[in-house]
C-alpha cells in the first residue's frame, strides 16, 4: 500500500467504514465524463439502511492504486489506473470528487 489517499462520503455503501473504502478495489465509471457529476463508483453497494455494515470486507482499507478507472478525461487517468494522491468519493452519487477534466 503506498501513501496515497482515498476517502470516501458515500456513508450508505456498505464498503465505508468511518469514511474509508474496504472494498478490495474499486470500479469509477464515466468514459466520456467531462464533469465530476458524471463520474460514479460502481463499487458502491447500497446500505442506507445499515443492514450490513460492518459485514462486507473484501480487502483492506484502499487507496488510489486499488482503483480501475473508466474516466479517460481525467488528467489523472493513466490506462484506467488513477495517479491521483489524494482521491475523493463524494455522497451525492458516490461521483469523484479529485475528477478533473484535461
Ligand atoms: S481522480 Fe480521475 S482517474 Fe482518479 S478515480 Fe477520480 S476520475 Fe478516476
Amino acid at each position: 500500500m503506498s501513501d496515497r489517499k482515498l476517502t470516501c462520503s458515500a456513508r450508505g455503501c456498505a464498503h465505508n467504514y468511518d469514511g474509508e473504502c474496504n472494498a478490495g478495489y474499486i470500479n469509477v465509471r464515466g468514459s466520456s465524463a467531462v464533469t465530476t457529476s458524471e463520474t460514479t463508483c460502481s463499487s458502491f453497494f447500497d446500505d442506507s439502511i445499515g443492514l450490513f455494515t460492518s459485514a462486507i470486507t473484501c480487502g483492506n482499507k484502499i487507496d488510489p492504486d486499488d482503483i480501475i478507472c473508466e474516466a479517460l478525461n481525467c488528467i489523472y487517468n493513466k490506462g484506467k489506473s488513477c495517479l491521483a494522491d489524494n482521491v475523493h468519493i463524494n455522497s451525492n452519487f458516490s461521483s469523484c470528487e479529485t475528477f478533473k477534466c484535461k
